[in-house]
């Protein structure tokens, strides 16, 4: 494959970095460079933000009304459904997801847009019931500024979505750092804004490596908020970064989502809700349910059901639509699984399934992979893998359920599965998670916050306060 070479978005401008200097990205199917991306520096940054400061105080951007921003969103969105096959295929090259998943995401973004370009011109202020006779107040929302939103390799463009939309409609402009691991469709959905109208530096794209742009742009002083995507040891640098200018900052970061399966459970749905919550995506997904709690009840039924259901899964190219789990995003990730299962079986756990690499010459392929645990204080249940490795444990009533649940440095997801109403929702309001699904897993709507408790950060995405977000509330008192 011929090396396609990809320029930044900056100002409106197509361009290389300041230095010339280049980064490549390899196709995690074939694990062979299959594009070329600028390495931005800390001019590179500087003169992104410094574009994007400029359009933020445009009158071109400032005169548009909310309406019309929401208008613009839309049109957004519309092109983004003209493109959906361009955008899935890339994506799926760049970051070795499959192309059945690529397609069902991006496929979404559009529902996505519309939604948010609605909130828009919804962002209503209040008129306080003041305890004062001679004195009036009302509250403002205004555009916190400049925007930077970082943003991980393994779902770009739903992520980036969940960022820019809210944060457009409510009138910022923004600077997008993708991972240097999946920068591709990030710079094509930059091509779509500008067909969609959306004035010279209100978006711009800059590509580069987190400890250099990354760095550059979180700590940049005209950053006045950062929506963040990654790691929770990563998120920790960009704290500190936003420490200097108190940039405001909502973080989504990792988890360790438990699966609950009580002995009333429809116990097929739940298998295929274990299956899907694990292994989609090779298991590179923030929400993976990678911690399956089995009532004792049911537990060999279930596990029997699991093993059979995840030794079929058709591993194969991402581009192949019968395939079933595709490669791994990067070597390292691939290493890292690799390390988890050395040490869950140095620590006792037992290996049912998987475990490996399968036969395939190229790509950083793995098994579906199932242990069974000792204790919830396994390091396997302990830490995120960010891959396919699902770690089983029994629990004996809803006490102990929860308590395992919660004992965790996590807090991002969690499904139940039961058919008793009553404990469905006294386990949902107890279990300390941003998402509870009851009976199903990942269900996602444009409608719905996303965002974690504990370790898994802070601030929440999509639904309907997202826009509010991206705004300063400002309280305007009148002498009368
Ligand atoms: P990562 O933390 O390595 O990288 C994320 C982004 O941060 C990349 O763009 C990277 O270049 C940048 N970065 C790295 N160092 C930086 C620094 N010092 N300053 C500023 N930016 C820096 O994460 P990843 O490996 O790309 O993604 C996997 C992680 O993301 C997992 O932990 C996963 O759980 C998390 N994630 C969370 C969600 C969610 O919504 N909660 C969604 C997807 C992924």
């Amino acid at each position: 494959m011929s090396l396609q070479k990809f320029q930044m978005y900056i100002n409106g401008e197509w361009t290389d970095s300041f230095s010339g200097q280049t980064f490549k990205s390899l196709d995690p199917s074939t694990t062979q460079a299959w594009a070329e991306f600028p390495d931005a520096d800390e001019s590179d940054v500087t003169r992104a933000v410094e574009s994007a400061l400029k359009a933020f105080e445009s009158q071109e951007w400032r005169s548009l009304t909310a309406t019309a921003r929401g208008k613009l969103l839309r049109k957004l969105g519309d092109l983004i459904a003209e493109n959906i096959e361009t955008l899935a295929q890339l994506e799926s090259t760049d970051n070795g997801k499959l192309i059945r998943e690529t397609r069902s995401q991006v496929g979404y973004l559009p529902e996505f847009f519309y939604y948010t370009a609605g909130l828009a011109d919804k962002l209503e202020g209040e008129t306080l019931p003041l305890d004062k006779q001679d004195m009036m107040a009302y509250t403002i929302h205004e555009p916190v500024g400049v925007v930077a939103a970082i943003i991980p390799w393994n779902s770009p463009l739903y992520l980036t979505a969940i960022k820019l939309a809210p944060a457009l409609a409510a009138g910022n402009t923004i600077v997008i750092k993708p991972s240097e691991h999946a920068s591709a469709t990030l710079l094509e959905l930059a091509q779509l804004t500008e067909e969609a109208g959306f004035p010279k530096g209100v978006v711009n794209i800059i590509t580069g490596y987190g400890a250099k742009a990354g760095a550059a742009l979180t700590s940049h002083p005209l950053v006045k908020k950062i929506a963040f995507t990654g790691g929770t040891e990563t998120a920790r640098h960009v704290v500190r970064n936003s420490a200097e200018n108190f940039a405001r900052l909502s973080l989504e970061l990792g988890g360790k989502s438990p699966q609950i399966i009580f002995g009333d459970a429809d116990i097929d749905s739940a298998v295929n809700g274990a299956v899907a919550g694990i292994f989609a995506a090779s298991g590179q997904s923030c929400v993976a349910g990678s911690r399956l709690l089995v009532h004792e009840s049911i537990y060999d039924t279930f596990l029997s059901k699991l093993l059979n259901r995840a030794e079929r899964i058709k591993i194969g190219h991402p581009r192949d639509d019968s395939s079933e789990m595709g490669p791994m995003a990067t070597a390292q990730q691939l290493s890292v699984v690799e390390s988890f299962v050395e040490k869950a079986k140095a620590e006792g756990a037992r290996l049912r399934l998987g475990g490996n690499k399968p036969d395939i010459a190229e790509g950083w392929y793995f098994e579906p992979t199932v242990f069974e645990c000792n204790s919830n204080a396994d390091y396997l249940m302990q830490e995120e893998v960010f891959g396919p490795i699902a770690a089983v444990i029994p629990f004996k009533d809803e006490s102990e359920a929860l308590a395992i649940a919660n004992d965790s440095q996590f807090g991002l997801a969690a499904g139940i599965w039961t058919r008793d109403l009553a404990r469905a929702h006294r386990m949902a309001k107890n279990v300390q998670s941003g998402i509870i699904w009851v009976n199903t897993y990942r269900a996602v709507s444009a409608m719905a916050s996303i965002g974690g408790f504990k370790n898994s950060g802070y601030g929440r995405e999509s639904g309907i306060d997202s826009v509010l977000a991206f705004t300063e509330k400002k309280t305007v008192w009148l002498n009368l």
